[in-house]
């Protein structure tokens, strides 16, 4: 399987590499949203967030937090968002589980989601579908 993010895990492709521990790697992204804008990685390929195992998911996620902490340390990033693509429907290019962190900062221009309200009935309907009772 020929997987970019693998590959530049391997070291057979060139990357910035900003963190790494025994189970994850953090390095910047090639087109970032912000300057610092890193991905980070699970050494092991798995797709998604339903394909990672929990224990290794928690291990990304300290490694996020990690990474989270070195940002603001270091270069002075003053707050950041997460985020995490899951399937191509929703932006996933790469099949290679990763967590984006985008720097933020106070005059970047930067917005997020776009936010709707819900018509008469269409969020009983969802909770119906799912069903959960209260
Ligand atoms: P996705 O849309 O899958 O959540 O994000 C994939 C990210 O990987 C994109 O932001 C893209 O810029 C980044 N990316 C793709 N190929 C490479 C690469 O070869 N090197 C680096 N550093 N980033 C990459
Ligand atoms: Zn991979």
């Amino acid at each position: 399987m020929d997987c970019i993010f693998c590959n530049i895990i391997k070291g057979h492709v060139p990357s910035h590499k900003v963190y790494e521990d025994d189970n994850s790697f953090a390095f910047l992204d090639i087109a970032p949203v912000s300057k610092g804008h890193v991905l980070v990685i699970p050494k092991k390929h798995y797709v998604n967030l339903e394909d990672i195992p929990e224990e290794e998911l928690a291990l990304l996620i300290k490694a996020v937090k990690n990474t989270g902490k070195i940002l603001k340390e270091k270069i002075n990033v003053k707050g950041y968002n997460v985020q995490e693509n899951n399937d191509p429907v929703a932006g996933q290019i790469v099949p290679h589980i990763h967590f984006h962190i985008i720097p933020r900062s106070d005059d970047d221009g930067l917005k997020l989601w776009p936010q709707e309200g819900y018509d008469e009935g269409e969020a009983e309907e969802i909770i119906k579908q799912l069903k959960i009772t209260n």
